[in-house]
């Protein structure tokens, strides 16, 4: 009862920041979930990049879809907290949704689970199979706005979601290059910075074989890449899941 308390807690502190759009130099907005003054989350595309403000500089924890949509967000979190220091940059796992970004920060420190550099260099993002799931998305997308009504909101809304994810596609087969994590651990890492305890957990073969768990518990915050993903989705991890005893066990340090 305990346990799920502090759960509720952690749960309502993310739900209950401010939530707003910011529209980009591109045609498509960004949706911001500002937590509290140090932490704020950006979804766009349908994935999370979350910041978090410390004595020391900014925490990244994921890099977005490519070099040029994650420049866009990099823009907004250094307008918003008013700094350009990425201190560390968290890979939560190497699929290129989570690290395609990982090149904009030369001077940052990249972090994920031991595995994960093998996989990125295995899995390229512009590689032809990498290149698949974007290239039929967009084709998806394009077949869907053929059956709306032109000049409706949801005509709108998909137009500029071709947009964005034409420029991904670019981006992906022109500059994009694998960058790969700097530091790299096997079961967990700890990290004391500017006031803030960064606990990276490996989690065991989930939806990746490099999945972790990021917990920051002086925000309260609690980072899980895509192991909670939508049940749909490619890889979700239960029906991937060979580890269920680490995740467990995982999730009882988190709580
Ligand atoms: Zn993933």
């Amino acid at each position: 009862m305990k346990q799920s308390g502090y759960l509720r807690k952690l749960l309502f502190s993310v739900v209950i920041g401010i939530i707003f759009s910011c529209q980009t130099k591109l045609p498509f907005s960004i949706e911001i979930k500002r937590v509290n003054p140090r932490v704020m989350v950006l979804n766009f595309l349908d994935v999370n990049v979350t910041a978090v403000k410390c004595k020391s500089g900014i925490i990244l924890i994921d890099s977005n879809r490519s070099p040029r949509l994650m420049d866009e967000l990099k823009q907004i979190i250094e307008k918003e907290f008013g700094r350009t220091d990425f201190r560390y940059v968290i890979n939560t796992h190497g699929h290129s949704d989570h690290s395609g970004g990982n090149q904009l920060f030369p001077d940052s420190i990249i972090i994920a689970q031991e595995n994960c550099p093998e996989y990125m260099h295995q899995n390229p993002a512009n590689a032809i199979y990498g290149l698949w799931y974007p290239r039929n998305h967009l084709t998806e997308l394009t077949t869907q706005l053929g059956e709306v009504a032109k000049g409706s909101p949801e005509y709108q809304k998909l137009q500029a979601e071709i947009k964005a994810r034409q420029i991904l596609l670019e981006d992906l087969e022109s500059s994009y290059q694998v960058t790969v994590p700097s530091k790299t651990f096997r079961d967990s890492l700890i990290i004391e910075t500017g006031g803030l305890t960064l606990k990276m957990l490996y989690v065991g073969n989930a939806h990746t074989n490099h999945d972790i768990v990021v917990f920051i518990p002086e925000e309260k915050l609690v980072v899980t890449g895509d192991l909670f993903n939508d049940y749909n989705s490619f890889g979700f991890p239960i029906n991937k899941m060979v580890d269920a005893e680490r995740l467990v066990s995982v999730i009882d340090v988190i709580l």
